[in-house]
């Protein structure tokens, strides 16, 4: 067969000259490894290199469709805003830049919001939308994450938002600033109402964005290689004049430093997200429930542990751990601290 397919197949193309119709773009090539990745292949695992596990960059609409069961969801518009308040103006007039970036991707903002379930649990996801003038947060950004958090505690659904941004929107001077403030008082409103926020940092996720709520999550999910950083490894190696490790601010980094709670490749992403969201919102979201299991509660618990970074699953589960324990912890301590006997004579009881 192999002579067939090589030798034969090749000289009838060449003779009827069906090469003409191949299209160019049928390889591309991996930016890390170089090797060679057939579009259809590539495009199964979902962009990522299957020679060396490099995660590129996929579009907000795969990003959503990935994510969300059966890859439906519904878009939820943006809020309009003022276009270019400071009538900035530095090589293109950002005015003139906003109309490039929305006829280059299509979209308005650099905000992608999507409602729909996640393993069978109501989600609000708010992507980033790096080819979108570097998926930078202005105003427009600012007042779409604060939306998805609105929609999310309306709804009763749990915010998942992904960044892949260099940071605040510099044409827009302070009110992009603002934003930082703005959307970590978006996040606390989704965690009040004791609905999980996760953040998905993907790559890459630097400046304003990873000083706010990027940071703020319950639970902080990485793709393998993403680079999550404030300042650059340039600014911060001439600041503090040391040579930094190679794997510096990547996702894995951060995982070995405690800053990220899962490091999980694109393929496996939408079974681990369904998986977390089943074990901190099944059976159901109902607070009333909720609260009694210290679920939810957070304002109450507040003297307890920082409730803005410990995945509430744990909250939960230390509660119920607390309750039998505190039974059962005299008569273990008693018996630890005295013979074997008495030991085996309690818990027979
Ligand atoms: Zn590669």
């Amino acid at each position: 067969m192999n002579w067939l397919s090589t030798i034969i197949r090749p000289r009838i193309r060449s003779i009827v000259n069906e090469q003409k119709d191949v299209p160019d773009n049928l390889w591309s090539k991996c930016p890390k490894c170089d090797g060679m990745l057939f579009h259809k292949e590539l495009k199964a695992s979902k962009n990522v290199c299957y020679h060396c596990n490099f995660h590129m960059t996929i579009t907000v609409k795969q990003r959503l469709e990935l994510l969300f069961d059966d890859a439906k969801y519904e878009k939820i518009a943006l809020p309009k805003v003022p276009h270019d308040p400071l009538k900035f103006k530095h090589r293109k007039k950002y005015v003139d830049q906003l109309k490039d970036a929305q006829s280059k991707t299509g979209e308005r903002e650099a905000l992608v919001i999507g409602k729909g379930t996640i393993g069978g649990q109501n989600t609000v996801v708010a992507a980033f939308n790096f080819a979108f003038i570097g998926g930078s947060m202005g105003t427009a950004v600012g007042e779409g994450i604060v939306r998805a958090a609105q929609e999310a505690v309306q709804t009763k659904s749990a915010l998942i938002v992904i960044p892949a941004s260099g940071g605040a929107r510099m044409q827009e001077g302070m009110l992009s600033l603002m934003q930082m403030p703005r959307t970590i008082i978006a996040a606390d409103m989704v965690k009040e109402q004791g609905l999980p926020y996760i953040v998905l940092l993907t790559n890459p996720t630097t400046g304003g964005v990873s000083a706010s709520f990027a940071m703020v999550g319950d639970i902080h999910i990485a793709e393998p290689g993403a680079t999550v950083g404030f300042a650059g490894r340039r600014v911060i190696e001439e600041t503090v004049r040391e040579t930094l490790p190679d794997d510096f601010q990547t996702a894995e980094y951060l995982l070995d430093h405690g800053m990220v709670d899962m490091v999980v490749e694109r393929t496996k992403l939408h079974h681990e997200i369904a998986k977390l969201l089943c074990l901190l919102m099944s059976p159901t979201t109902d607070t009333k429930k909720l609260k009694g299991s210290g679920y939810g509660d957070q304002s109450k618990d507040a003297k307890g542990k920082n409730s803005t970074s410990t995945p509430k699953t744990k909250g939960t589960k230390a509660s119920v751990r607390k309750a039998s324990d505190l039974a059962k912890e005299p008569a273990n301590k008693s018996a630890d601290t005295q013979k074997n006997a008495p030991k085996s004579a309690k818990t027979s009881q």
